[in-house]
């Protein structure tokens, strides 16, 4: 899913379509999903359908040097540090990075099922 930039209402109602004629018996797992994908999981309830997300990108900032990455995140790691994301050293300075979004609304997926 890396690299989808933007998905619009017309493709939201597309995907949906889509992703719902999907049998149950095919495993589904996106990997490297974007902003604009967590955006959608977080506010289309079942937008990926009965898949999950294994991995996923986050806008991160240092906040003493300005830095900004898009940090992939294994979701599995999130689990391991209480439903948060895994630390993150600034690769300028290796001070902690902060993600460029509300937190625990951008990691609001995690807790939803499908
Ligand atoms: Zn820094």
């Amino acid at each position: 899913m890396a690299e989808v930039r933007r998905i619009n209402s017309f493709g939201v109602r597309s995907w949906l379509e889509t992703i719902a004629k999907i049998s149950r018996e095919v495993a589904l797992e996106f990997v490297e999903c974007p902003p604009p994908i967590i955006d959608q999981c977080n506010m289309v309830r079942g937008f990926l359908g009965h898949g999950s997300v294994v991995s996923f990108y986050a806008m991160m900032v240092c906040e003493a040097c300005d830095e900004e990455i898009d940090q992939l995140f294994a979701t599995a790691s999130c689990a391991t540090h209480g439903g948060a994301l895994p630390p993150t050293p600034c690769p300028r300075c290796g001070r902690a990075m902060e993600i460029d979004d509300i937190e625990e609304q951008y990691l609001s997926f995690l807790r939803a099922g499908p």
